[in-house]
Protein backbone atom coordinates (compact mmCIF):
# COMPACT_ATOMS: atom_id res chain seq x y z
CA UNK A 1 0.00 0.00 0.00
CA UNK A 2 1.10 3.79 -0.80
CA UNK A 3 2.00 5.59 1.72
CA UNK A 4 1.11 9.52 1.36
CA UNK A 5 2.15 12.46 3.51
CA UNK A 6 -1.46 12.71 4.48
CA UNK A 7 -2.80 16.39 6.27
CA UNK A 8 -4.56 14.11 8.54
CA UNK A 9 -4.80 16.76 11.40
CA UNK A 10 -5.37 20.58 12.36
CA UNK A 11 -1.98 22.09 12.67
CA UNK A 12 -0.34 20.84 16.22
CA UNK A 13 1.74 23.10 18.44
CA UNK A 14 3.91 21.41 20.71
CA UNK A 15 2.51 20.89 24.02
CA UNK A 16 5.18 22.53 26.02
CA UNK A 17 5.53 24.89 29.03
CA UNK A 18 6.06 28.07 26.55
CA UNK A 19 2.51 27.04 25.06
CA UNK A 20 0.33 25.82 28.09
CA UNK A 21 1.33 28.19 30.50
CA UNK A 22 3.43 31.68 29.69
CA UNK A 23 1.37 32.20 26.45
CA UNK A 24 -1.99 31.94 27.63
CA UNK A 25 -1.28 34.54 31.19
CA UNK A 26 0.10 36.56 28.49
CA UNK A 27 -2.70 36.48 25.85
CA UNK A 28 -5.11 37.11 29.04
CA UNK A 29 -3.09 40.11 30.50
CA UNK A 30 -3.25 41.53 26.71
CA UNK A 31 -6.55 41.05 26.79
CA UNK A 32 -7.24 43.13 29.91
CA UNK A 33 -4.88 45.56 28.94
CA UNK A 34 -6.72 46.23 25.73
CA UNK A 35 -9.68 47.22 27.64
CA UNK A 36 -8.25 50.04 29.42
CA UNK A 37 -9.01 53.48 27.33
CA UNK A 38 -5.71 54.56 25.17
CA UNK A 39 -3.32 51.68 26.94
CA UNK A 40 -5.38 49.68 24.95
CA UNK A 41 -4.21 50.87 21.89
CA UNK A 42 -0.34 50.68 22.64
CA UNK A 43 1.13 48.94 19.49
CA UNK A 44 2.69 45.88 21.22
CA UNK A 45 -0.71 44.66 22.80
CA UNK A 46 -2.40 44.56 18.97
CA UNK A 47 -2.01 40.96 17.37
CA UNK A 48 -0.52 39.94 13.95
CA UNK A 49 -4.01 40.12 12.20
CA UNK A 50 -5.77 43.59 13.92
CA UNK A 51 -7.37 45.66 11.77
CA UNK A 52 -6.41 43.28 8.77
CA UNK A 53 -9.43 42.76 6.41
CA UNK A 54 -11.44 39.65 7.21
CA UNK A 55 -13.31 38.14 4.12
CA UNK A 56 -16.43 36.87 5.98
CA UNK A 57 -19.19 36.15 3.36
CA UNK A 58 -19.02 34.71 0.05
CA UNK A 59 -20.98 33.93 -2.31
CA UNK A 60 -23.15 31.71 -0.85
CA UNK A 61 -23.42 33.61 2.08
CA UNK A 62 -24.74 36.70 0.30
CA UNK A 63 -27.30 34.95 -1.95
CA UNK A 64 -28.93 33.82 1.61
CA UNK A 65 -28.75 36.70 3.92
CA UNK A 66 -29.08 39.33 0.65
CA UNK A 67 -26.37 42.22 0.61
CA UNK A 68 -27.91 44.76 2.97
CA UNK A 69 -27.21 42.43 6.13
CA UNK A 70 -24.56 43.66 8.41
CA UNK A 71 -22.32 40.61 7.99
CA UNK A 72 -22.24 41.83 3.93
CA UNK A 73 -21.29 45.10 5.21
CA UNK A 74 -18.68 44.46 7.30
CA UNK A 75 -17.27 41.90 4.14
CA UNK A 76 -16.77 45.01 3.09
CA UNK A 77 -15.06 46.77 5.72
CA UNK A 78 -10.98 47.35 5.49
CA UNK A 79 -11.00 48.14 8.71
CA UNK A 80 -13.41 45.90 10.59
CA UNK A 81 -10.77 44.12 13.12
CA UNK A 82 -12.42 40.66 14.49
CA UNK A 83 -10.72 40.93 18.08
CA UNK A 84 -11.68 44.62 18.71
CA UNK A 85 -15.24 46.49 19.11
CA UNK A 86 -15.90 49.81 19.91
CA UNK A 87 -18.43 51.58 20.02
CA UNK A 88 -19.74 55.15 18.38
CA UNK A 89 -20.47 56.79 21.75
CA UNK A 90 -17.19 55.91 23.13
CA UNK A 91 -14.36 54.96 20.46
CA UNK A 92 -11.44 54.95 22.89
CA UNK A 93 -12.81 52.09 24.78
CA UNK A 94 -12.75 48.73 23.25
CA UNK A 95 -13.55 45.62 24.08
CA UNK A 96 -12.01 42.20 22.58
CA UNK A 97 -14.52 39.55 20.96
CA UNK A 98 -13.55 36.21 19.94
CA UNK A 99 -12.37 35.13 16.29
CA UNK A 100 -14.67 35.49 13.14
CA UNK A 101 -14.93 31.63 13.28
CA UNK A 102 -15.21 29.86 10.79
CA UNK A 103 -13.89 32.98 8.53
CA UNK A 104 -10.70 32.76 10.74
CA UNK A 105 -9.62 29.96 12.45
CA UNK A 106 -7.96 30.55 15.85
CA UNK A 107 -4.95 27.78 14.95
CA UNK A 108 -3.82 30.34 11.83
CA UNK A 109 -4.19 33.63 13.98
CA UNK A 110 -2.67 32.25 17.30
CA UNK A 111 -0.39 29.33 16.15
CA UNK A 112 0.51 28.77 19.75
CA UNK A 113 -2.74 27.23 20.46
CA UNK A 114 -3.66 23.86 19.20
CA UNK A 115 -5.98 21.45 19.03
CA UNK A 116 -4.92 18.48 21.21
CA UNK A 117 -3.63 15.18 18.69
CA UNK A 118 -6.08 13.03 21.28
CA UNK A 119 -9.29 15.88 20.40
CA UNK A 120 -12.71 14.13 19.17
CA UNK A 121 -13.81 15.42 16.29
CA UNK A 122 -15.65 13.72 13.27
CA UNK A 123 -16.03 10.10 13.23
CA UNK A 124 -13.79 8.02 10.51
CA UNK A 125 -14.32 4.86 9.47
CA UNK A 126 -11.80 2.96 7.47
CA UNK A 127 -13.91 0.74 4.72
CA UNK A 128 -11.26 -1.56 3.84
CA UNK A 129 -10.89 -2.80 7.29
CA UNK A 130 -14.55 -3.24 8.37
CA UNK A 131 -16.15 -5.79 9.33
CA UNK A 132 -19.86 -5.28 9.60
CA UNK A 133 -19.89 -6.67 13.04
CA UNK A 134 -22.27 -3.46 14.43
CA UNK A 135 -19.87 -3.42 17.37
CA UNK A 136 -19.82 0.57 17.11
CA UNK A 137 -23.42 1.13 16.08
CA UNK A 138 -24.58 -1.23 19.42
CA UNK A 139 -22.09 1.26 21.71
CA UNK A 140 -23.50 4.61 20.46
CA UNK A 141 -25.51 5.48 22.96
CA UNK A 142 -27.39 8.45 21.02
CA UNK A 143 -28.15 5.84 18.24
CA UNK A 144 -27.37 8.29 15.27
CA UNK A 145 -24.54 5.56 13.86
CA UNK A 146 -25.95 3.38 10.73
CA UNK A 147 -24.40 0.74 8.29
CA UNK A 148 -25.00 1.24 5.02
CA UNK A 149 -23.39 -0.57 1.72
CA UNK A 150 -20.67 0.90 -0.82
CA UNK A 151 -18.57 -1.14 -2.63
CA UNK A 152 -14.86 -1.27 -1.45
CA UNK A 153 -11.81 -3.35 -1.38
CA UNK A 154 -11.16 -5.49 1.08
CA UNK A 155 -7.36 -4.76 3.19
CA UNK A 156 -6.46 -8.68 2.44
CA UNK A 157 -6.88 -8.33 -1.11
CA UNK A 158 -4.86 -4.30 -0.34
CA UNK A 159 -1.34 -6.21 0.02
CA UNK A 160 0.70 -5.80 -3.11
CA UNK A 161 2.38 -8.29 -5.45
CA UNK A 162 5.64 -8.99 -3.52
CA UNK A 163 3.98 -7.85 0.28
CA UNK A 164 4.73 -10.63 2.62
CA UNK A 165 0.91 -10.64 2.94
CA UNK A 166 -0.01 -10.86 -0.57
CA UNK A 167 -2.11 -13.49 -2.06
CA UNK A 168 -4.34 -14.38 0.98
CA UNK A 169 -7.27 -12.76 -0.27
CA UNK A 170 -10.30 -13.40 -2.78
CA UNK A 171 -9.90 -14.12 -6.11
CA UNK A 172 -11.29 -12.28 -8.86
CA UNK A 173 -14.65 -14.02 -10.59
CA UNK A 174 -17.28 -13.48 -12.84
CA UNK A 175 -20.55 -11.52 -11.66
CA UNK A 176 -18.82 -9.75 -9.11
CA UNK A 177 -16.55 -6.70 -8.62
CA UNK A 178 -13.16 -5.31 -9.87
CA UNK A 179 -11.35 -2.66 -8.81
CA UNK A 180 -8.76 -0.99 -10.88
CA UNK A 181 -6.36 1.26 -9.05
CA UNK A 182 -6.54 4.91 -10.66
CA UNK A 183 -3.28 5.93 -12.37
CA UNK A 184 -3.14 9.44 -11.25
CA UNK A 185 -3.58 9.45 -7.43
CA UNK A 186 -3.19 13.10 -7.10
CA UNK A 187 -6.99 13.66 -5.48
CA UNK A 188 -5.41 11.14 -3.14
CA UNK A 189 -2.42 13.05 -2.24
CA UNK A 190 -3.98 16.27 -2.27
CA UNK A 191 -7.08 15.48 -0.09
CA UNK A 192 -6.99 17.17 3.52
CA UNK A 193 -8.88 14.88 5.49
CA UNK A 194 -9.90 17.73 7.83
CA UNK A 195 -9.90 20.88 6.06
CA UNK A 196 -11.78 19.56 2.89
CA UNK A 197 -15.46 18.81 4.11
CA UNK A 198 -15.93 16.72 1.27
CA UNK A 199 -16.40 12.76 0.53
CA UNK A 200 -12.66 11.36 0.47
CA UNK A 201 -11.48 10.66 -2.92
CA UNK A 202 -11.68 7.20 -4.63
CA UNK A 203 -8.35 5.26 -5.34
CA UNK A 204 -10.09 2.32 -7.12
CA UNK A 205 -12.42 2.68 -10.49
CA UNK A 206 -14.34 -0.08 -9.92
CA UNK A 207 -16.60 -2.31 -12.23
CA UNK A 208 -19.03 -5.07 -12.57
CA UNK A 209 -16.41 -8.69 -14.04
CA UNK A 210 -18.52 -10.13 -16.71
CA UNK A 211 -16.13 -12.84 -17.84
CA UNK A 212 -13.01 -14.14 -17.14
CA UNK A 213 -10.67 -15.74 -19.92
CA UNK A 214 -7.21 -16.87 -19.08
CA UNK A 215 -5.14 -13.80 -17.39
CA UNK A 216 -7.97 -11.30 -18.94
CA UNK A 217 -11.00 -10.27 -17.74
CA UNK A 218 -13.71 -8.25 -19.24
CA UNK A 219 -15.16 -5.94 -17.15
CA UNK A 220 -18.52 -3.97 -17.82
CA UNK A 221 -17.93 0.05 -16.23
CA UNK A 222 -20.79 1.34 -14.67
CA UNK A 223 -23.43 3.96 -16.17
CA UNK A 224 -22.65 2.86 -19.78
CA UNK A 225 -18.96 3.30 -19.06
CA UNK A 226 -18.98 0.09 -21.96
CA UNK A 227 -17.17 -2.81 -21.85
CA UNK A 228 -13.31 -3.61 -21.60
CA UNK A 229 -10.21 -5.90 -21.41
CA UNK A 230 -8.02 -5.76 -18.66
CA UNK A 231 -4.89 -8.56 -17.20
CA UNK A 232 -6.32 -9.81 -14.19
CA UNK A 233 -2.91 -8.49 -12.81
CA UNK A 234 -4.05 -5.03 -13.17
CA UNK A 235 -7.12 -5.71 -11.03
CA UNK A 236 -7.83 -6.09 -7.19
CA UNK A 237 -11.08 -8.06 -6.52
CA UNK A 238 -13.99 -5.87 -5.06
CA UNK A 239 -16.48 -6.45 -3.08
CA UNK A 240 -20.32 -4.38 -2.17
CA UNK A 241 -20.22 -4.85 1.64
CA UNK A 242 -21.82 -3.39 4.33
CA UNK A 243 -20.02 -0.72 6.63
CA UNK A 244 -20.41 1.54 8.91
CA UNK A 245 -20.63 5.52 9.07
CA UNK A 246 -23.30 6.78 7.77
CA UNK A 247 -24.63 8.94 10.84
CA UNK A 248 -26.53 11.94 12.04
CA UNK A 249 -23.99 14.06 12.94
CA UNK A 250 -26.38 16.67 14.84
CA UNK A 251 -26.98 14.13 17.45
CA UNK A 252 -23.41 12.97 18.07
CA UNK A 253 -21.34 14.40 20.93
CA UNK A 254 -18.40 12.68 19.76
CA UNK A 255 -18.16 10.88 22.91
CA UNK A 256 -15.77 8.35 20.92
CA UNK A 257 -17.45 5.40 22.22
CA UNK A 258 -17.91 3.71 18.72
CA UNK A 259 -14.15 4.25 18.00
CA UNK A 260 -13.34 2.54 21.36
CA UNK A 261 -15.91 -0.59 20.40
CA UNK A 262 -14.54 -1.07 17.57
CA UNK A 263 -12.09 -4.52 17.59
CA UNK A 264 -10.86 -4.27 13.52
CA UNK A 265 -8.73 -0.63 13.37
CA UNK A 266 -11.28 0.37 11.53
CA UNK A 267 -13.06 2.94 13.50
CA UNK A 268 -11.58 6.65 14.74
CA UNK A 269 -11.73 9.84 16.25
CA UNK A 270 -10.68 12.44 13.59
CA UNK A 271 -9.45 16.19 14.75
CA UNK A 272 -12.04 17.51 12.28
CA UNK A 273 -14.44 20.17 13.94
CA UNK A 274 -15.65 22.32 11.53
CA UNK A 275 -17.42 21.15 8.45
CA UNK A 276 -20.29 20.09 10.49
CA UNK A 277 -22.99 22.62 10.62
CA UNK A 278 -25.73 23.34 7.87
CA UNK A 279 -29.18 24.80 7.65
CA UNK A 280 -31.52 21.96 8.24
CA UNK A 281 -31.54 18.62 10.03
CA UNK A 282 -31.31 17.25 6.81
CA UNK A 283 -27.68 18.83 6.28
CA UNK A 284 -26.26 16.98 9.16
CA UNK A 285 -26.87 13.66 7.56
CA UNK A 286 -23.72 12.63 6.14
CA UNK A 287 -22.98 9.80 4.25
CA UNK A 288 -20.45 7.07 4.50
CA UNK A 289 -18.50 8.58 1.62
CA UNK A 290 -18.21 11.47 3.94
CA UNK A 291 -16.92 10.21 7.70
CA UNK A 292 -14.79 7.82 4.98
CA UNK A 293 -10.86 8.09 5.78
CA UNK A 294 -8.61 6.43 3.32
CA UNK A 295 -5.96 3.48 4.53
CA UNK A 296 -3.18 5.47 4.28
CA UNK A 297 -3.92 7.77 7.05
CA UNK A 298 -3.89 5.36 9.59
CA UNK A 299 -1.02 3.04 7.49
CA UNK A 300 0.34 1.28 10.82
CA UNK A 301 -3.14 -0.13 12.17
CA UNK A 302 -4.36 -0.93 8.48
CA UNK A 303 -1.23 -2.94 8.01
CA UNK A 304 -1.40 -4.31 11.77
CA UNK A 305 -4.67 -5.48 10.33
CA UNK A 306 -3.38 -7.28 7.24
CA UNK A 307 -1.20 -9.24 8.90
CA UNK A 308 -3.48 -10.37 11.77
CA UNK A 309 -5.94 -11.68 8.87
CA UNK A 310 -3.84 -12.78 6.49
CA UNK A 311 -2.28 -15.03 9.30
CA UNK A 312 -5.48 -16.36 10.45
CA UNK A 313 -6.43 -17.36 6.44
CA UNK A 314 -3.11 -18.73 6.17
CA UNK A 315 -3.58 -20.91 9.26
CA UNK A 316 -6.78 -21.59 7.83
CA UNK A 317 -5.50 -22.22 4.17
CA UNK A 318 -2.54 -24.92 5.90
CA UNK A 319 -4.99 -27.01 8.08
CA UNK A 320 -7.34 -27.14 5.03
CA UNK A 321 -4.13 -28.49 2.56
CA UNK A 322 -3.37 -31.06 5.55
CA UNK A 323 -7.03 -31.84 5.40
CA UNK A 324 -7.12 -32.57 1.96
CA UNK A 325 -3.65 -34.42 1.84
CA UNK A 326 -4.06 -36.85 4.74
CA UNK A 327 -7.90 -37.50 2.91
CA UNK A 328 -6.07 -38.28 -0.39
CA UNK A 329 -3.29 -40.41 0.81
CA UNK A 330 -6.04 -42.13 2.94
S1 LIG B 1 -19.08 9.68 19.05
FE1 LIG B 1 -20.62 8.92 20.54
S2 LIG B 1 -22.54 9.86 19.86
FE2 LIG B 1 -21.12 10.08 18.14
S3 LIG B 1 -21.49 8.26 16.85
FE3 LIG B 1 -19.85 7.72 18.27
S4 LIG B 1 -20.87 6.75 20.03
FE4 LIG B 1 -22.43 7.87 18.86
S1 LIG C 1 -16.35 0.24 12.14
FE1 LIG C 1 -15.49 -1.35 13.47
S2 LIG C 1 -17.05 -1.74 15.03
FE2 LIG C 1 -18.05 -0.62 13.36
S3 LIG C 1 -18.94 -2.23 12.05
FE3 LIG C 1 -16.91 -1.72 11.22
S4 LIG C 1 -15.51 -3.19 12.19
FE4 LIG C 1 -17.41 -3.22 13.39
Amino acid sequence: MEHYDFRSGHPHAQPNFRNLVIRPMWITLKTALRTIPFVGRLPFLHNDYHNKRVNMADGFTERRVGSDHVSMKWADSDSYAADREATDVMPFVERPVTVMYPYERLEDLEPWLFVPGAYNGRIGIIWETCTACKACVRACPNDCLHMTTETRVNVLDTAKEGDEWHGYGSDIEVGGYAALPRSNNSDVENFDLINDHAAAPQEYDFAEVIDLTGSTATIKWPNGGGVENIPVTDLKPAEQDIVSGRIDIGRCMFCGLCAEACPFESFFMTNEYDGMSGYSRQDLWFDADRTRVLPSVHKERVDMELEKRAKKEKIKREKKAAKAAKASGA
